[in-house]
């Protein structure tokens, strides 16, 4: 469905970003990979589904290399067709004790990144006629919880983005959704996970439960596979007039 067209995939050498990456590769599109730590085997898990896969290791809080990132995928691949804003970060504590320079990085990482990719990739998708903006939210875009004061304001942020984009879209082809999971076992939750483990001294399987307890009616993490096959929705035909919504994955949380 996707072939001939290229997605670049922010923070995807990880958890979701990588997921969505593979679900849009399994559906034929060359992928622009981006993040940090290992390259190499995700790197190989895209390739193995047969498209072509570059990489710019661009840090997202930084908008001169968010431009280099963007440059680099429009001489290598022609032109991004569906661009995934997710790279994204985590800091918990309460806001008396919240670090500045803490709260600076998640902003600029989970939020204003979007801003800087989308400016950037919107020209050539409309000059073709055709693109796709998907911004990895989270359900704390549209809730909020305690400790989590940069991420939930940038989230919110990110879910405000992708309606103002979708509105000064929507007489194109190109069209600006965002995915709102809820806890998905990534990295960035297992880090959670670990502290909750520490602070009650909990087995690691215990600390699980008690996390997906608290919020999620469900009891089961949401998967990066599952949140790919919401990506691929997005890019296809029957999403042409999706626009604007902020698409919670969070098994009940934002219901209650
Ligand atoms: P993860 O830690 O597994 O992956 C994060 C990715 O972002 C990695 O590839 C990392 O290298 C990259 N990254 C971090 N800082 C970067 C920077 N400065 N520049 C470039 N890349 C950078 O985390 P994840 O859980 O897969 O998170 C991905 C997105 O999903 C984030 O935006 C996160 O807020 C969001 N999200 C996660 C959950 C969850 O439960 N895991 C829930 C809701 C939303």
């Amino acid at each position: 469905m996707l072939k001939g067209k290229t997605a670049l995939v922010t923070g995807s050498t990880s958890g979701i970003g990588l997921g969505i990456a593979k679900a849009l590769a399994a559906q034929g599109a060359n992928i622009v990979m981006n993040g940090f730590g290992d390259v190499e085997g995700p790197k190989a898990e895209i390739l193995a589904l047969g498209v072509k896969v570059g990489y710019h290791g661009a840090d997202m809080s930084k908008p001169d290399e968010i431009a280099a990132m963007m440059a680099y995928a429009a001489e290598e691949f022609g032109r991004v067709d569906i661009l995934v804003n997710n790279a994204g970060i985590q800091h918990v504590a309460r806001i008396e004790n919240f670090p500045a320079e803490r709260w600076d990085a998640i902003i600029a990482i989970n939020m204003s990144s979007a801003f800087h990719a989308t400016r950037l990739a919107l020209p050539a998708m409309q000059a073709a006629g055709w693109g796709r903006i998907i911004n990895v939210a989270s359900v704390h875009g549209l809730v909020a919880s305690a400790e989590k004061s940069a991420y939930v304001t940038a989230k919110h942020g990110v879910v405000g983005l992708t309606k103002v984009t979708a509105l000064e879209n929507a007489t194109t082809g190109v069209t600006c959704n965002a995915i709102c999971p809820g806890w998905v076992l990534t990295p960035l939750v297992q880090k959670q996970v670990d502290a909750k483990a520490a602070a009650l001294g909990l087995s690691n399987d215990e600390a699980k439960k008690l996390l997906l307890g608290e919020k999620e009616p469900s009891l089961q993490f949401t998967t990066p596979e599952e949140l790919g096959a919401l990506a691929v929705f997005f890019c296809s035909p029957a999403g042409n007039n999706v626009r604007g919504v902020a698409w919670n994955m969070d098994g009940g949380w934002a219901a209650q």
